[in-house]
């Protein structure tokens, strides 16, 4: 069956972590200058202004930040899984990202809560990053 929910759209910025996504790693742009772990991706360090980065491999794991609980489709594809959650996710290494939580009842999400990425493969080219309760 057709995926039919928005896909991200990529660039030539942010297609490495796409790639690492698809190989179900998590990996952010780590500067080569201060260590800054930044995200999204850019070709310059917002703390120090280096060029110099490496895609770093980040452990996956982080806590809810904030979140939010759909209860209504505000695009047609998304109506078979209501009740879904959106969430801002701290990762341990520093970086935010937003995501979806998954994997446990809706009314069982807090902020602070320990969670954990795992790879949703939605088309042969695109991979999500999703997050668990970590156990
Ligand atoms: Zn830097």
């Amino acid at each position: 069956m057709a995926y039919e929910k928005p896909l991200p759209v990529i660039n030539e910025d942010t297609a490495p972590f796409w790639e690492y996504c698809h190989k179900h790693e998590l990996r952010m742009q780590k500067c080569r200058q201060c260590g800054y772990i930044r995200f999204p991706a850019s070709i310059v360090c917002p703390r120090c202004h280096s060029l110099e980065a490496e895609w770093t491999r980040l452990s996956g794991k982080g806590r809810v930040y904030s979140f939010i609980v759909y209860h209504q489709a505000y695009h047609p594809s998304y109506k078979d899984e209501l009740p879904y959650a959106v969430a801002i996710i701290q990762l341990d290494e520093g970086p935010r990202m937003e995501s979806n939580v998954i994997g446990c009842e809706m009314e069982d999400i807090k902020i602070d809560m320990p969670v954990e990425v795992i790879f949703d493969d939605v088309t042969d080219e695109v991979t999500l990053p999703k997050f668990n309760p970590a156990l």
